[in-house]
């Protein structure tokens, strides 16, 4: 829960943005959780006849006014959308989470750069066993928050890269950042790439085994890419990949 960014062009739009799992539209009443009514009340410092922007991720923005100020739960009612629902291009994000820190910022930069789905994966030099998906989540709905954007990426369950492989879904493409085309030369792979639906692939600090490198190479489904000359972080690797599709294949 966050300040808006203000500019000329969300003038009329409320500064303070809040993310709600209840439907919204015209005369539509919502109710703000405990957490959520806190924030508004008693660290906004907003009461009764204050307006405020809220999106769930399908209806769009809506300005709505507080009707009901309580630091325990707060009611709203909607007045007019704001901002049409818009959703990103099918694209997901699957990484190797890194240090905690570093793995927040993937997940918060994937939500603001525009991913559809977030998908924590383990492989073979993955350092973390468990991750909090919740934590996740939360800094997903946080950067939709604070970036103006109307949907929230769904922030998946750690599965292993394996599974992942075995099952891949038809017609997704799998853009594999490797970081052995760091070596030298190699194109960006994205050149003359399909659009449609997409994956990006980001290893873990150590890179992938050789048994995955191996496996990797030989699925009809993926696309090895090169991020450059040099070899990224991986938290700055899922950022420039990101990046890079969106501006040839994506919606910037
Ligand atoms: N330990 C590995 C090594 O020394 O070769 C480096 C791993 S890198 C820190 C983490 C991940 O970022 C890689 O697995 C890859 O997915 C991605 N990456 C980093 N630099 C890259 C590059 N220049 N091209 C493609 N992918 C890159």
């Amino acid at each position: 829960m966050t300040d808006q960014p203000t500019s000329l062009t969300q003038a009329i739009r409320p500064k303070i943005r809040l993310y709600v799992e209840q439907p919204l539209g015209a005369g539509q009443p919502v109710s703000l959780s405990q957490e959520a009514a806190h924030y508004l009340i008693g660290v906004m410092r907003q009461g009764t006849g204050s307006a405020v922007a809220l999106f769930n991720g399908n209806d769009g923005e809506w300005r709505a006014t507080i009707l009901k100020a309580a630091r325990r739960g707060c009611e709203l009612i909607c007045d007019e959308q704001t901002a049409p629902q818009q959703n990103p291009p099918d694209l997901w994000l699957l990484f190797a989470p890194i240090k905690k820190a570093r793995t927040d910022f993937i997940v918060e930069k994937a939500a603001e750069l525009g991913v559809a789905r977030v998908c924590p994966v383990q492989s073979d030099f993955t350092n973390a066993e468990r991750i909090r998906r919740d934590r996740l989540q939360a800094h997903a709905v946080e950067a939709a928050e604070q970036c103006g954007a109307t949907f929230v990426p769904p922030v998946d369950n750690l599965q292993s890269l394996s599974r992942w492989l075995s099952d891949w879904p038809d017609g997704r493409v799998l853009f594999w950042a490797d970081e052995s085309t760091a070596d030298g030369g190699a194109a960006s792979g994205l050149d003359g790439a399909p659009p449609g639906p997409a994956a990006i692939l980001i290893g873990p600090e150590g890179g992938f085994s050789p048994d995955e490198r191996t496996r990797l190479a030989a699925l009809p489904f993926v696309r090895r890419i090169s991020l450059g000359p040099r070899i990224l972080r991986a938290d700055t690797a899922a950022v420039a990949a990101i990046t890079l599709w969106q501006a040839r294949l994506g919606d910037w």
